[in-house]
């Protein structure tokens, strides 16, 4: 997914070299093909609309061009990424860290669930670049503490989900604080006909970038059984027991359901995490981690989990509740990159 097509290498952008030097120390050879696509289209300062798969590398494809164009010696919010989850926004900050490894670009991230208190003050040190999700950012600017006025590029990730009722209030509130020379970048695997409306108000003439292949579950083996609500966890067991999982991601439809399924599979005798929107911040925060650094092998979590995040040591997901809709689907079973999972 991340081998590059056209041959571009990293120097052909003339990044700032110790811009350069994070990425290369992060392993990064040569840019994937969305990186190939969006890093000299961004740095033009062209609004995107980039489509492409999971594990694609679409991360870096913003956060590059995001921390080239940063003035470290202009204190002032120059970057702005947001993000639907707390988990993405935390793993997105990381990112941006260790590619401006060797900048002196500060990095903040800010989210809902978290000290608000603390991100005032937070804010006024010196801040470049902000990550965080909609609510709590836009709490931020109307305070007066977040000063958008300088921040010329906005980028959305997952912007599909950003674009749900949820959060598009809270984007179109943020997008009025930004100078009129903004640039927007969205970025998603997904872009239902409703994004139109949006891109039509806010960036009508972006350059579009579309690497979807119709193959976007390539690689990836699918099975499914039809089973009665009381025979599931059965089913779960004979699973476990047939199934080589390196680590699993397994989806319920609520929290009771997680939280039942975590404890029922710990019963079976299986290491299991579980996560979801009710828990504290902090302990979803560890356990996300734990579960990452290979903590245990198997995760209970609802749809929350599903927006790019990417653990590649993640070779099995389980629908253990029938999602919503095709898309939450997709969005379920991308994180699986390794063949023949
Ligand atoms: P996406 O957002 O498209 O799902 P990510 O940005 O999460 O993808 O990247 C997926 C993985 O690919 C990450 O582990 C990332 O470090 C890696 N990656 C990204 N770009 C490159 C690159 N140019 N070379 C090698 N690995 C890369
Ligand atoms: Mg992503």
């Amino acid at each position: 997914d991340v081998t590059a097509t056209k041959g571009n290498e990293f120097e052909d952008y003339f990044l700032k070299r110790e811009l350069l030097m994070g990425i290369y120390e992060k392993g990064f050879e040569n840019p994937s093909p969305i990186q190939e696509e969006s890093i000299p289209i961004a740095l033009t300062g062209s609004d995107i609309l980039a489509r492409a798969k999971n594990g694609t590398g679409k991360t870096a494809a913003f956060c590059i061009p995001a921390l080239e164009k940063i003035d470290q010696d202009k204190n002032a919010i120059q970057v702005v990424i947001v993000v639907p989850t707390r988990e993405l926004a935390l793993q997105t900050s990381q990112v941006c860290k260790e590619l401006g490894k060797h900048l002196k670009i500060q990095v903040m991230v800010t989210t809902g669930g978290t000290s608000l208190k603390d991100d005032i003050v937070r804010l006024y040190q010196p801040v470049h670049l902000l990550v965080g999700t909609p609510g709590r950012i836009l709490d931020l600017t109307k305070k007066g503490v977040c000063i958008l006025k300088d921040c010329s590029m906005l980028v959305m990730d997952e912007a599909d989900k950003l674009l749900s009722p949820e959060f598009q209030p809270s984007i179109e509130q943020l997008i009025r604080y930004l100078p009129a020379s903004r640039q927007i970048l969205m970025f998603s695997a997904t872009f239902p006909v409703t994004v139109k409306e949006f891109k039509d108000k806010y960036l009508p003439k972006p350059y579009v970038i579309n690497l979807m292949d119709e193959l976007t579950l390539k690689g990836i083996t699918q099975f499914y059984a039809f089973v009665e609500e009381r025979q599931k966890v059965h089913c779960l067991n004979t699973l476990f027991s047939k199934l080589q999982i390196n680590q699993s991601i397994i989806f319920c439809n609520s929290v009771n359901r997680v939280e039942l399924l975590a404890k029922k599979i710990t019963e079976l005798g299986y290491s299991c995490f579980y996560i979801h929107a009710k828990m504290l911040q902090d302990h979803r925060n560890r356990v996300f981690h734990d579960f990452r650094n290979g903590a245990c092998r198997n995760l209970v979590c609802t749809d929350l989990f599903t927006r790019g995040i990417d653990i590649q040591a993640v070779n099995v997901v389980i629908n253990f509740d029938f999602p919503k809709s095709s898309e939450t689907y997709l969005h379920r079973i991308k994180n699986l990159r390794a063949i023949g999972c």
